[in-house]
This record gives C-alpha cells, structure tokens and sequence, in this order.
C-alpha cells in the first residue's frame, strides 16, 4: 500500500518508489511512502487562500461545534483505528491514550471555545485600557487569526494525538493546517484524515496532510504562517533555521526532547501510600507505549537514604512486565515503533552505560508473548542508577524508550540542582505528603519545567498521571523541551493569532470588537432593551433608570433580611473611626439589588435569567441621604448556536447625584430569541 497525500483538494499517490514501514511487532510490511511530486508552494497558497478565508468566515463557537462533531465522527469510527494502530507496537492502552486521548482534545477544544471564546470574529483580550484623562481616546487589545497556514510537523510515536491536539487549537483559531506526520506512523495518521475528509465536515481547504518528506514547503513559508513542531531537539533547531522562517519571522513552536524528572519526597518511608504511590508511576511512565513518551520519567530522583527500598521495589514491579504482541491480552507492553527505533534506543543504551549502572533488564535475551525478538522491535524496560548523579549523561542523552535512570539526592537543593541539569522539561512529578517539602521543590523546579504534578494519596485516585498532557494545560517546556507551549486551553488557540493594540475612539473600538467600551455612545430610545429579543438587541441599547434616595430605614431593613449586621453599616461612630467612611454605609449588596429594582423591566417577556455578575467594583461608599441611579447598557451578545436563547451581558454602572461612579459591573442574562 503506498500512502497517500492529501492536496489541493485531492487525493495525491506519488509514482515515485518510497519508504518501506513495517509492523513493529513482526517486520512485515504496512506501507510505502513517499511525497515525491507534490507540489508544495501550492498546497501553501491553497491554504491561505480556500481554507483560510473558508474557515474565517465561521465564528469561533460555529468552528467549535465543527470540532466537537469531528470528535463524534471519528469516535463512532474508533475501533478502525484500534486495529491499524496495533502494528505501530502499541497496546490497547496506548492506542487509547493516541486515539480516544486525541479525541477527546477536539471535545475540550470545542467546549472551552465555546464557554471561553465570543461567537464572532474577534476575541477581546483583557479590559479596555485608560489612555487618555477624558476618555475620548482609548484602546483595547483584540486578537485575530493570522491569514497563512499552520504547518504541523510531527512525531512518531502518536500518530493520532500528535495531529488532534495541534488541529483543535489551530481550526478554533481560523487556520487551515498543513499536516506532515512522522512516516514510521503515518500510515495510522493518513488512515485518520482519509475519515475526517470523507466526514466533509471541515471546510475545503482546512486540512491537507503530506505522506513523506516535506521537500521545499519550508522555503515558501511567510510571516502570517506558522509552524508547531514536535520531535527531536536536532531536528528541531535545523527546520527552525531554516532561511524562510529566519527571515520572515515565522512563528516556530518547537516540542522536543525533555529529560523530564519525578522526585520522591524526602518525606515519603517505605510501605508508604506514596512511596506505592511513586512506584507504580514509575513502572507506568518506563512502560507504557514501550516509554517512547515525551513525558515519559527519564531521570528517579531519590532520596540516597531510599535507594535502596526503590530499587527493590522497582525490580519486583519490573520483573511482573509482560512483553509481546499487544493482540494478547496479558501483554503489558508492546514493541518500540519500528527496528530503526530500537537501534537508536540501543546506542543511548551504550551511552548511558558509560556513566550510569543498569540494574535491571538487558539489551539482549528477553521473554516475548507470541512475538520474535527477531522481527519485532522489544526490548526489555532497563532501569540504571547514576554512579554520580551530578555528572551523570542521564541529564543529556534521551533514550526515547523503556529506559530509566535512578539518582540518589542528598537533600531537596540537591534534588532541585539534579532537576535543573536536564536543561528544561515538559513535566516533572514530586511525591510527597509534606507540604512543605512539595512547596520546596515544586518551587524549586517550576522555572525550569511547563507542567509539575504534585501526588500524593490524597489526588492520587483521580490523577491523570505524569505522563498524560491534558488540552487544558500547557504541554511544553523550557530550554531543550523546545521552549515552545501547546494547547493550555485558550491560550494554545492564541498562538495561531495575532494581537493587536487597537487605539481609537470609544465608539470606533466598540464598533471593531463588537464588545462596548465605555465612553461609547448608548441607545437609549424608548423600548426598554427587556422588551427586545436576543436578535433585536443591539451593543449599545442602554437605560438611565429614575432616581432612589437611600434612607437610614433602608440600611436597616436590609441589615435584618440579610442578617448582615457588620458594624459599619450599624453603628455610626464606629463606622467614622474605620478609615474608609464618613458615618454609617449602605451594604454593597444593597446598592446592587436596589439598582435591579431600578433596571428590570417587570412584566413576563425575553429575558429569562439573570445568571451572574461579573467584575464588581464598590468604587465610592454610600450614606442615607445619596440618591442614586444606574445606566444600564448592552455590552454583549453571545449568540449559543444550538439554543433559542443568547447570553447578554449588561454594562451596569451605579452614579450618585455628584455623577460619582458607585459601583460598576457586568449582568450576565440568558435572553430568548425570537421564534421563528
Ligand atoms: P524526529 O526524527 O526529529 O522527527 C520529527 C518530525 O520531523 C518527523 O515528522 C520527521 O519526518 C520530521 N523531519 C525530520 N527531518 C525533517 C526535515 N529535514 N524537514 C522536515 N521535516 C523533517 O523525531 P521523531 O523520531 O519522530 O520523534 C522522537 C522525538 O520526538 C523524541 O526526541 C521525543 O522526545 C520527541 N517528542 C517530543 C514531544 C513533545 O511534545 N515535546 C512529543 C513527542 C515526541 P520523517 O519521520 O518523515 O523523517
């Protein structure tokens, strides 16, 4: 089978003799790849210009719901891709973290975009910035996406995950996506795209997908595309060196290599939940997709006191492993991806020998489960210990598989020092159930590391592990890990676009992020904006309610409802001796339920909820006597797609009679549509 290329809206098969993969498991061939004959620079300006401006006209939340039926498409499909997966070595349980782990990236994506993002064009970053004394000028930060393409290079070893966490950010932000996948795998990842083709529910232009080399596509890259990388640091730094990409300033994430570390606190005795706790981790990140995991634990940072107890307990939990064909059930872990891959792991394995003692496993004779050492690429978890563990090669050579290394540490300096030497990680773990040493050396380690968990017996049920990237945090590291960030949630979407300070006028900048700023003119004519469904209320409707005099009965009766007696609302001459007010203060929470009375429309109509409050402010304090009135005004609309009702949020800002700002929020209502 020769794999396929998707581009320019076709499928592409090169005539050229290509790559020959083979099953990890037992050398037989699964395809051949090449790329030769694509035209690159066109899939490029295919890009830019049918899927950019295609997917550009969604909103952030209709490319959303793009995702999450993307995520049902293929989760209905899932079990075709079990099956290929099975010849890139992995077991059940590593397919599944690839395959449904990729998945459910898209569902986050989809959900997160949705509750975090607007439903238009345009996503408001932070608060409308005060520039100028009379408000006449201002200026608001926004975000845009960029108008190129997002060229996706990725790893081996997760064929399916390594596209969808990088696809979901990227769609969600209004790029097309080139994806070049690793070609040991990329028979799993073409098998993927030829399902989200065949779905259609991606835009035209939104995905293509090179099987084989990239050829000259780098050459041709400009400064509105991007390119996120994953795989080794060597590889890495050359692409990012590419002239193009210099030159033109091309934003270059790079995930690399990591020497990530997991310390056991000096806390944690043997017999412990913990010390079981750091064990079982352990054995889980050396084993599981046979350790060729980014995160996986290279370095076992233990306190030299606890050698010892770890290394036994290692090898009892070691000596338990089952390796062989992942088709057997009792198979606890697969083959590396392919022969290639086990040479490379075996000459780390040289490597590391020179300076660190294996003390368990061997590179050679291993007992496999319906499997031949000879076809498929096994080998046996080695776990080593550093003979000197501050000038260990551990901190330098990455063995991308079943390898781990013990380092004895004296004390938590130490073990932050160790940390360091791996020159920036993706993850570190800390085991302990003494919050001060995990606040020590989770502290300690945070600069030099983009994730740190923190297990003990307390979150260890329902942690997802070490190893396990989540799209809602940031995966990514410092230094050698390739100094780049993927997914984090929103902020992954962000790194497809571009921010931009706009200046201008209040009306201007209301009109360009279709978010109201204040100082903005506000409609004010005679319908009450209550009175208007979702679909006829525009940014801008406002109300100046009528006037309420605050009296000391109001204080009072408010202090009894709500039990809230705090002496500065009671007692007037302990209110005058607090610094912040005059004589006996009206409670917050007063002014703001008083303003509702003032705002709401009463009678049954549109408005079907108030479902928050966001950003309150008590800005200037308010005695009896003060009269008081609220400018109310539509500040937002976001419009749910699959519902008959929008979310509405109101600009709401309480003035006394000196034009005083007293209190300044926003209302956040459910507001229904008008049917039909
Ligand atoms: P690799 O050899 O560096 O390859 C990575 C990707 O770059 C592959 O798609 C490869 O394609 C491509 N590539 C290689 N040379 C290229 C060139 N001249 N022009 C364009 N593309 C080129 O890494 P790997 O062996 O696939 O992956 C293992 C490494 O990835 C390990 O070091 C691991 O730590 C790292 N990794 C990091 C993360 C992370 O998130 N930080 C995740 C997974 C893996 P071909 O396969 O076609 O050569």
């Amino acid at each position: 089978m020769k794999l396929k290329s998707y581009a320019n809206g076709e499928w592409y098969k090169s005539s050229a003799s290509g790559i020959v993969l083979r099953n990890a498991i037992n050398g037989e061939n699964v395809a051949e790849i090449s790329s030769k004959g694509l035209d690159f620079e066109s899939m490029l300006e295919y890009g830019r210009n049918i899927g950019g401006p295609a997917l550009r006209k969604f909103t952030f939340h209709q490319r959303a719901l793009m995702l999450k039926d993307l995520g049902k498409y293929l989760m209905d499909r899932k079990e075709i891709f079990y099956t290929l997966s099975a010849a890139t070595g992995a077991t059940r349980t590593d397919s599944w973290i690839d395959i449904e782990g990729g998945i459910s990236t898209l569902f986050v994506f989809s959900g997160k975009g949705r509750r975090e993002m607007p439903n238009s064009h345009v996503y408001v970053d932070g608060d409308q910035e005060v520039i100028s004394r009379h408000g006449s000028f201002t200026a608001q930060h926004i975000y845009t996406p960029i108008r190129g393409v997002a060229v996706h290079i990725n790893a081996f070893n997760f064929p399916c995950w390594g596209m969808l966490e990088k696809l979901a950010p990227t769609l969600l932000a209004g790029i097309p996506a080139i994806v070049k996948p690793a070609s040991q795998t990329a028979y799993l990842t073409e098998l993927m795209v030829k399902h989200i083709i065949e779905s259609k529910i991606l835009p035209e232009g939104s995905l293509q997908l090179i099987s084989g080399s990239t050829g000259d596509l780098l050459n041709h890259l400009n400064f509105q595309d991007a390119v996120s990388f994953t795989g080794s640091a060597s590889t890495g730094l050359k692409l990012k060196n590419t002239a193009a990409i210099v030159e033109n300033s091309v934003r270059f994430f790079m995930e690399a290599d990591s020497l990530n570390c997991s310390i056991l606190g000096s806390d944690v005795e043997p017999g412990s939940d913990e010390f079981d706790l750091y064990i079982k981790e352990l054995t889980r990140e050396m084993t599981v997709k046979a350790g060729q995991k980014c995160t996986a634990i290279r370095r076992a940072l233990v306190p030299a006191g606890r050698l010892d107890a770890v290394v036994e307990a290692m090898i009892a939990k070691l000596s338990k492993i089952t390796i062989g064909d992942p088709v057997n059930e009792s198979v606890r872990m697969g083959a590396l991806a392919g022969l290639d891959q086990r040479e490379d792991v075996l000459d780390q394995l040289s490597r590391l020998s020179q300076d660190n003692e294996v003390l368990y496993g061997n590179s050679g004779d291993i007992v496999l489960l319906d499997a031949d050492v000879q076809k498929g690429a096994f080998m046996s978890p080695i776990l080593m210990c550093a003979s000197n563990p501050t000038t260990s090669n551990a901190h330098d050579i990455e063995a991308f598989g079943p390898i781990s290394t013990l380092m004895p540490y004296s004390d938590e300096t130490q073990a932050v020092e160790l940390a360091a030497l791996g020159k920036g990680s993706l993850v570190a773990s800390v085991v302990s159930n003494n919050s001060e040493v995990a606040t020590n050396l989770a502290l300690g380690i945070a600069a030099y590391h983009g994730r740190v968990l923190i297990l003990n017996s307390a979150c260890a049920k329902e942690s997802t592990g070490h190893g396990s990237p989540l799209p809602q945090l940031i995966h990514g590291g410092p230094g050698r890990a390739g100094g780049s960030e993927e997914m984090g949630g929103i902020r992954g979407v962000k790194h497809y676009m571009q921010r931009t300070a706009i200046q201008g006028s209040p009306d201007m900048l209301t009109a360009v992020t279709g978010s109201w700023l204040r100082g903005s003119s506000r409609n004010t004519d005679t319908i009450h904006p209550f009175q208007k469904h979702f679909d006829e209320l525009e940014i801008g409707d406002s109300i100046t309610t009528g006037k309420r005099a605050i009296t000391l009965q109001d204080i009072e009766a408010f202090a009894e409802l709500s039990g809230d007696k705090f002496y500065a609302h009671m007692d007037s001459e302990a209110a005058k001796r607090n610094p912040f007010f005059e004589d006996r203060v009206a409670h917050g929470y007063f002014l703001v339920s008083m303003a509702a009375g003032l705002f709401v429309w009463p009678e049954e109509g549109p408005v079907l909820a108030n479902y928050g409050m966001d950003n309150l402010r008590f800005a200037t304090p308010v005695y009896a006597g003060d009269v008081l009135q609220v400018q109310f005004t539509c500040k937002q609309k976001v419009n749910r797609e699959t519902e008959d009702y929008g979310e509405v949020r109101w600009d709401t800002t309480i003035v006394n009679e000196q034009g005083e700002v007293v209190a300044n929020y926003d209302v956040l209502t459910l507001v229904a549509k008008k049917a039909g």
